[in-house]
């Protein structure tokens, strides 16, 4: 590829400062160099942003939210490029890809569809008391490697839609479709209303904590979304914190072991399980869980690992060489303290190659059951009685989603109410959409994303109370 990515800052595309390798995590060739801002370059996009943004929160809801409905429809228009640079840069298969390029497509509609209304709060007698909502700013937009398109569009949408302008920021190893949509948003928006720039990790903070940014929408790890609400505080900014996860799915007695094999192992292993809502441990009744056991590792050892360009993959790499030393080192421990039954080992060739693993036997204290892997490696575990799994589901320090599967629904809902995170699932996986508010309770968040509760994130209240003089 010979494109040549450029930042976005102020309405024109510019060069960085510098430049650094994106690296292909399928073959470890580089896919291309991206541009690499300074701080004087972060500056200058905030300033941007910050000129623009008068005119822009001037502008009607319809008027911003018709240019929002045009960018994903250029967007929409370019798919077939995008989801190849996406399997190019962070490995996922070419379908999934394409996958995340129109959920991002139908995020960005979904938002335009959305209107901030004013409420009445009182109006009696000469008394009117009302609340309606204005526009933050600036907003920071900062967002991790594994989604990289579909989460800058779940902040840059209701940013634009309610009157901010926004700065983003990608992650250093997956930059190109940001940038790329740069081109997108530059042949729509007017000046500074976004800005796109991309670093190795060390404008982060800068960002966080720029006295300018009125607010940060954030994405990525609870360490690092720690850091985040940290240096938002120094203006006491708005943060929207979406964070790591360590989500249980709970398979009950009257669930169809088979059927439960492949819901779970999908939830699992999509995107080589680099989701935050993936399934991170499977709690599974003692009843069919040799069953269960014997289904996901047929799914498992069938699976093919591979280059996501190439047809019929469906797992493709780790996203990156930090991740797959991560993951390759749960997996060392595993393979100590419990039993491999599929997968178990990196691939032994150039690429950063997992094959899809299952692990029995750990103990609920091994470091896989309770740290978030991020990585296709899952823990199987067992139980008997339903208080007992509830406990075990809640004991974490994460709380971001978790699933229930039986064929009683209102049983499966009943336990569904006591687990301790934003979202959980009944007989499903991954049911997100732009109006169902999405949020981590816990260390795993912190404020709304999509939904009505994910745009209001972008607004200021305001109250007038005002009453007629005599
Ligand atoms: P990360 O926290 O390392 O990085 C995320 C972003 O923060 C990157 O753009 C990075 O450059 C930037 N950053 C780094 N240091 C910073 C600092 N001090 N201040 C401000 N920004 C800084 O996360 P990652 O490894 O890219 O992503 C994986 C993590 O993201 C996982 O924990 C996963 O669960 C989480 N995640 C959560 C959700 C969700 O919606 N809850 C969705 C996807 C991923």
């Amino acid at each position: 590829m010979t494109h040549e990515y450029r930042l976005l800052i102020d309405g024109q595309l510019v060069a960085g400062v510098g430049s650094f390798a994106v690296i292909n995590p399928a073959n470890e060739q580089v896919v291309a160099m991206s541009p690499k801002a300074d701080a004087a370059q972060l500056n200058a996009a905030v300033a941007a942003a910050r000129r623009a943004f008068p005119a822009w929160a001037a502008k009607t809801q319809d008027e911003r939210a018709a240019l929002v409905n045009d960018i994903a429809d250029r967007l929409m228009a370019r798919a077939d490029e995008f989801a190849r640079l996406l399997t190019a840069e962070q490995g996922k298969p070419l379908d999934q890809a394409h996958y995340e390029i129109v959920g991002a497509v139908f995020t960005l509609k979904g938002f335009a569809q959305m209107r901030v209304a004013e409420k009445v709060l009182r109006s009696e007698g000469g008394n009117q008391v009302f609340e309606h909502r204005t526009p933050l700013g600036v907003c920071a937009a900062i967002t991790p490697w594994n989604f990289p398109i579909i989460l800058l569009c779940n902040k840059l949408g209701p940013a634009l839609v309610t009157g901010n302008t926004m700065v983003a920021k990608p992650a250093p190893t997956t930059p190109l479709t940001s940038l790329l949509l740069g081109e997108i948003v530059n042949d729509v928006l007017p000046a500074g209303v976004v800005n796109i720039i991309a670093d190795e990790n060390e404008l982060g903070p800068l960002l966080s904590g720029h006295p300018d940014v009125a607010k940060v929408g954030f994405t990525g790890s609870t360490a690092t979304g720690k850091k985040v609400m940290a240096s938002a505080a120094g203006t006491v900014k708005r943060v929207t914190l979406e964070l790591g996860g360590n989500d249980a799915a709970i398979v009950l007695d009257d669930m169809p072991a088979r059927l439960a094999a492949e819901k779970v192992y999908q939830g699992a292993m999509t995107n080589a399980g680099q989701i935050c809502v993936a399934i991170k441990r499977a709690y599974v009744h003692e009843s069919i869980y040799d069953e269960f056991l014997t289904e996901i590792i047929r799914i498992a050892d069938a699976a093919i690992v591979d280059d996501g360009t190439k047809q019929g993959v469906t797992i493709g790499p780790v996203q990156n060489r930090m991740q797959f030393d991560k993951v390759s080192a749960l997996l060392a421990d595993a393979r100590e303290k419990g039993q491999i039954l599929a997968g178990g080992a990196p691939l032994d060739r150039p690429g950063f190659f997992i094959p899809p693993t299952i692990v029995a036997g750990l103990d609920d204290d091994a470091a896989l059951v309770r740290e978030e892997q991020f990585g296709p490696v899952l823990p199987v575990l067992k139980f008997t009685d339903i208080d007992e799994v509830i406990a075990r589901a809640n004991d974490s320090e994460y709380g971001l989603a978790g699933t229930v599967w039986g064929k009683d629904t209102a049983r499966a809902i009943a336990i569904a109410r006591r687990i301790d995170t934003g979202t959980v699932w009944v007989n499903q996986h991954l049911a997100i959409d732009t109006h169902i508010p999405f949020r981590g309770v816990k260390q795993s968040g912190l404020g709304a994303e999509l939904g009505e509760a994910g745009l209001l994130e972008y607004t200021q209240a305001h109250i007038v109370n005002a009453v007629e003089l005599a």
